[in-house]
C-alpha cells in the first residue's frame, strides 16, 4: 500500500489545484463576517451545559434545530427514548442534486465535567475576550461542531450547487460510553445509506512556538481491548499463610505481562506520520523518522524511536495494568484477586491472535481472562481517497510548506461506529493550537479557542467541501 501513497510536490499540488472546478477556487463567502457570527454562535453553544454525566444533549439538539430552522434547514431530534431522559442525537441534511454520495460532518455535543474553582472564567458563560471564545467544549468539540454548522449554513446561504448532500450530525455521550453514535449508527442506517465519508475530530496538528510542525489527518486509531484477569484462591486468615493466596499468584502473572515486550510493527499510516514529523527534526533523528523501517533495524535507532511513549504506542500493541483488587482487610486472605488491563491494539490487529499471544505470556491455565465492555470495532481508513486529497490540498493552501501527516490516534473516538457502517471516516483538528495550550485546555481548565482559529477552521471546511462538490460522481465500489 505504501507505494500508492501520494507525496505531492509543489508542482503536482498546483496542477491538481488547477484541475478542480473554477467555483472551488473562489469561495463566495465573506469570511470576516462569518467568523464573527461563528464566534457568537459558539458563545451561545458553550452556554448550554452539556457536561457528561449527565449529558443534557436534548438541550443542545434543540438549540441546533432552532439555529438551522432560521436558515431553512430542517433538523431532527432523534433517539430520545433510547438515550434516556434529557438526552438526544441530532441530524440534519442539506440536499444536493443527488449525483454524488453524501459527506457527513459529525461532532459530539457532550463535554467533560469541569472543576470550576480552577477556571479563571465561568466555563458555561460563553465569554468572549482577548480574541478568544472561552468555555468547556471550545476545543473538544463544540468549537469544531460550530465550524461545521456555520460552513453548512454559509453554503446554504450562498446557493452553491451541491452534487453531494451535506449531512450534519450531533451525537450524545462521546465522552463517556459512546452510546450516542452507537445508537445512531444502529438505528439510522437509512440516514447513512448514501454517506461516503464522515469528518469528525481526531486529527493531529502540532504547533510549537508559533510554528506549525505538521498538519495531520486522522486515519486510524488503536482498538480498545480491555481485559479483566481473575485468579481464584482460598479465603483464610492472614496470620497463617497458605499457598492458596491469590494475591501473590496474581502478582506473578502481572509481572510476566509487564515484562512482555510486544512485537514492533510499522503500519503504512504510522510510517507516513513519522515521515511528516521528520521535517521538524535534524540530523540522525530526522533520518530515523524519515525511514523508520531502517531505524528499527538498528539498535540505536530503535531505542530512540521507542523512547518517546507516544511513538512507542503507535508501533505496537500496548498493555497497561491499571486496576488491582485483592483483599480489603490486612488480616484476610481473599478468595480471589483481580486486575484490569488497559490494552490498546494497532488498528489492523486481530483480537483473537492477540488473545492467544497474551494467554501464552500468562502461561497459567488457572487464570481467567474476560473482555471488559464491547468487542472492539476497528477504524482504519484508506490513506488515498478523494476526500483525503481535498483536505491535503486545502491544508497546504492554508498552511503552505507544512507537512501533511496521516495520524493514528492512541485514544478512542466515535469513528469506529461509523466505520462499522461501511463509511470512510477521517479525523481533523480544524485549528492551529499550540501544544501547551491544547494540553491545558483539552479536558482541562480555561479551555478556549481563538477567533483567528475559527476563521482557519471555516476556511478549511469551506475549502474542502467546495472541492468535494466539484467531484462528487462516485463510482460505487471505489472504496
Ligand atoms: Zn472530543
Amino acid at each position: 500500500m505504501i507505494s500508492l501513497i501520494r507525496r505531492l510536490t509543489c508542482g503536482a499540488a498546483l496542477l491538481l489545484a488547477l484541475s478542480v472546478p473554477a467555483a472551488a477556487q473562489t469561495p463566495a463567502f465573506d469570511f470576516d463576517q462569518l467568523r464573527d457570527e461563528t464566534a457568537q454562535r459558539l458563545s451561545e453553544y458553550l452556554r448550554i451545559n452539556s457536561s457528561n454525566p449527565p449529558g443534557n444533549e436534548l438541550a443542545t439538539a434543540r438549540w441546533l434545530k432552532e439555529v438551522l430552522a432560521k436558515e431553512g434547514i430542517e433538523g431532527q431530534i432523534l433517539d430520545t427514548a433510547e438515550l434516556g431522559p434529557g438526552r438526544a442525537n441530532f441530524y440534519a441534511r442539506l440536499k444536493g442534486n443527488g449525483s454524488g454520495k453524501a459527506i457527513a460532518l459529525v461532532h459530539h455535543m457532550d463535554v467533560v465535567p469541569v472543576s470550576r474553582e480552577l477556571w479563571s472564567v465561568d466555563p458555561f458563560a460563553g465569554v468572549i475576550k482577548d480574541g478568544y471564545v472561552w468555555g468547556r467544549g471550545a476545543l473538544d468539540m463544540k468549537g469544531h461542531g460550530i465550524m461545521q454548522l456555520m460552513t453548512l449554513i454559509a453554503i446554504k446561504r450562498s446557493g452553491m450547487p451541491l452534487s453531494r448532500d451535506l449531512v450534519f450530525i450531533g451525537n450524545a455521550d462521546e465522552e463517556l460510553a459512546g452510546l450516542g453514535s452507537r445508537v445512531f449508527v444502529e438505528r439510522h442506517r437509512d440516514l447513512l445509506a448514501d454517506v461516503e465519508y464522515v469528518l469528525t475530530e481526531g486529527g493531529d496538528v502540532r504547533v510549537e512556538n508559533g510554528k506549525t510542525r505538521w498538519f495531520g489527518l486522522g486515519v486510524g486509531e488503536k482498538q480498545v481491548y480491555w481485559q479483566k484477569l481473575v485468579v481464584k484462591g482460598k479465603a483464610s486468615h492472614g496470620s497463617v499463610p497458605t499457598a492458596d493466596n491469590p494475591v501473590p499468584h496474581l502478582a506473578r502473572v502481572l509481572t510476566r505481562i509487564a515484562a512482555w515486550e510486544t512485537p514492533i510493527r510499522l503500519t503504512p499510516a504510522v510510517d507516513r506520520f513519522f515521515k511528516a514529523q521528520a521535517q521538524a527534526e535534524a540530523g540522525q533523528h530526522r533520518r530515523w523518522l524519515q525511514d523508520a523501517a531502517a531505524a528499527l533495524r538498528s539498535p540505536k535507532g530503535r531505542a530512540w524511536l521507542l523512547s518517546e511513549p507516544e511513538r512507542n504506542a503507535l508501533l505496537r500493541n500496548t498493555i497497561s495494568p491499571t486496576v488491582l483488587v485483592g483483599s480489603n482487610k490486612t488480616n484476610t486472605i481473599p478468595a480471589e484477586a483481580s486486575a484490569e488491563l488497559d490494552i490498546r491494539l494497532l488498528p489492523d490487529q486481530g483480537t483473537l491472535s492477540f488473545r492467544r499471544e497474551l494467554l501464552r505470556v500468562i502461561a497459567d491455565t488457572s487464570v481467567t481472562l474476560s473482555l471488559i465492555g464491547d468487542i472492539p470495532r476497528r477504524f482504519s481508513a484508506p490513506l488515498d481517497t478523494e476526500l483525503a486529497r481535498a483536505i491535503e490540498r486545502t491544508a497546504s493552501r492554508l498552511v503552505p510548506g507544512v507537512p501533511f501527516a496521516t495520524a493514528v490516534g492512541t485514544g478512542a473516538s466515535d469513528r469506529p461506529y461509523y466505520a462499522s457502517a461501511g463509511i470512510t471516516c477521517y479525523g481533523i483538528d480544524p485549528y492551529l493550537v499550540e501544544l501547551e495550550e491544547g494540553r491545558r485546555g483539552f479536558h482541562g481548565n480555561d479551555e478556549r479557542l481563538s477567533i483567528e482559529n475559527l476563521a482557519f477552521g471555516l476556511r478549511l471546511y469551506a475549502g474542502v467541501l467546495q472541492e468535494m462538490q466539484g467531484s462528487g460522481k462516485t463510482v460505487s465500489g471505489e472504496r
